[in-house]
């Protein structure tokens, strides 16, 4: 299996932006693009997002679903923070979620500096852009 540990604000959404309208915050170009991974690749989704404690599971899935996201979404990493750094607890979350699953290939898409950004698996979007189609192209990269 292929996966793609997916954060969201900062990289399904833009710092500052505007979603008026929309329940939830989330951009379609960036869906789109999101969407186009899933399809080149057949990588699934892992939820690394603090949106999975506001939304428990499958709370936070169903939302990306209704706002259009078909990569498949297979789970969540687990919530091991305590009172370190939100960097070093999201680490140990991707950490042990690869312990427990059979993973071929993943890359981990996140706005934080979770990793340095040459990084084997390691995506970085901008956190007032939110993913591009360069970062796409990293992405596919890694995957292949
Ligand atoms: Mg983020």
């Amino acid at each position: 299996m292929k996966v793609v540990f997916l954060d969201i604000d900062g990289v399904l959404n833009a710092l500052g932006a505007s979603y008026a309208g929309l329940e939830h915050p989330l951009d379609g170009a960036a869906i789109a693009r999101l969407n186009r991974i899933a399809g080149a690749t057949g990588a699934a989704g892992v939820l690394s997002t603090s949106w999975r404690l506001l939304f428990p599971w499958p709370g936070c899935r169903d939302i990306l679903v209704e706002h259009g996201v078909t990569m498949p979404l297979v789970g969540e990493t687990p919530d091991l923070w305590t009172d370190e750094e939100p960097e070093e607890a999201r680490r140990r979350e991707i950490a042990q979620w690869l312990a427990e699953n059979r993973v071929e290939r993943h890359v981990v898409l996140d706005d934080l500096p979770l990793y340095p950004d040459d990084h084997p698996h390691f995506v970085r979007t901008v956190e007032t852009v939110g993913l591009t189609d360069a970062d796409v192209a990293r992405v596919l990269a890694l995957l292949r």
